[in-house]
């Protein structure tokens, strides 16, 4: 019986994502459009997994619900064990605010802030301390290489320190969860490759579940599992990287 309990207890907790029968339709006027039709699937808790597929197969769409961005129009989405589409917006946003980051292929870093200010916002929005975002904010700055440059603004740091930091700035609040992106979409390949090794060393540091939409193929071949979409549906998934 104990055993069997400990099964379920692990099954559950190595999953950071289940997807049970998901889709989504967006509606403008009297047009509707099935983004996803039907996807189930689990992202196993402190993977590296990647969702693959051409440009309008639903990946973004996908992210969304996956960052609780939004909510499914059937079927379910569970983070790490709660249903987000039992959440009302306050709560969704709550839950987000403290469970999942973002690494956007533009970076989308504020332009006024310096990098330190950047990386301590995620922080204030959860009502962290001051001292302990100080401390969080610094070592995080520090993780990704970046304690000299705490306080320059965004511009005035390169394409792969603005991305440095915004991995930073993802992963201060240690969310179970990080989306990202592209997130070497707008890097040079050198660059793209040291943002790759920089989310490696990350996930093994904090063990983070790590969700991207990519084209990349350098990105791709470091998967430990691969979601490929097309047309809304879940074409393949396996374990590792798609050849
Ligand atoms: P991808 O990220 O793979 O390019 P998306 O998830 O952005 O794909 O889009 C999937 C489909 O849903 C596309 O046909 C797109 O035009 C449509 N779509 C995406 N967002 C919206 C929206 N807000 N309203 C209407 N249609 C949308």
């Amino acid at each position: 019986m104990t055993d069997v309990l400990d099964d379920a207890r692990d099954h559950r907790h190595a999953t950071a994502v289940r997807l049970t029968e998901v889709t989504k339709t967006y509606r403008a006027g009297t047009v509707e459009v099935a983004a996803l039709r039907g996807i189930s699937g689990d992202i196993p808790l402190r993977s590296f997994s990647m969702i693959v597929g051409p440009s309008g197969s639903g990946k973004t769409t996908l992210l969304n619900l996956v960052g609780c961005i939004d909510v499914p129009s059937t079927g379910t989405v569970e983070v790490c064990g709660q249903r987000i589409g039992e959440l009302k917006d306050n709560a969704l946003a709550d839950f987000r605010a403290r469970h999942v980051g973002f690494v956007f292929q533009n970076f989308s870093l504020v332009p006024v802030l310096s990098a330190y200010e950047n990386v301590e916002y995620p922080l204030l929005l959860i009502g962290v301390p001051a001292a302990k975002r100080r401390e969080r904010a610094l070592a995080m700055l520090e993780a990704v290489g970046l304690a000299n440059q705490s306080r320059q603004r965004p511009n005035e740091l390169s394409g792969g320190q603005k991305q440095r930091v915004a991995i930073a700035r993802a992963l201060v609040k240690e969310p179970s969860l990080v989306l990202a992106d592209e997130p070497t979409a707008n890097l040079d390949t050198e660059t793209g490759a040291a943002i790759i090794d920089l989310m490696h060393r990350v996930q093994s540091q904090f063990h983070t579940t790590f969700v991207f939409s990519t084209h990349d193929p350098h990105l791709m071949s470091h998967a430990d599992e691969t979601f490929v979409i097309r047309d809304g549906r879940l074409v393949d998934h396996k374990a590792g990287a798609v050849q």
